[in-house]
């Protein structure tokens, strides 16, 4: 999968961030590089390994890029 984490940052609200990840908050609909449909928010993981607490259940789509993971949730 090809990302463009250029556009999808600047593009996207940034929301957290702590040692391990970053997040973002798709506020203007960009649409899931892997299926298509907008997603909600963006995780970056900037560790490997790294756990994720997620609050939710979620759909998730993963993309890779420069060896950091992409994380895309869809509610
Ligand atoms: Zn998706």
């Amino acid at each position: 999968m090809d990302i463009d984490t250029e556009e999808l940052r600047a593009s996207l609200t940034p929301r957290e961030e702590n040692e391990a990840i970053k997040s973002y908050q798709n506020t203007v609909s960009v649409a899931c590089p892997a299926c298509g449909e907008p997603f909600d928010d963006l995780v970056v993981c900037k560790q490997n390994p790294t756990s994720l607490d997620l609050s939710k259940r979620l759909d998730l789509c993963v993309g890779v890029d420069d060896d950091k993971a992409y994380i895309f949730t869809h509610s």
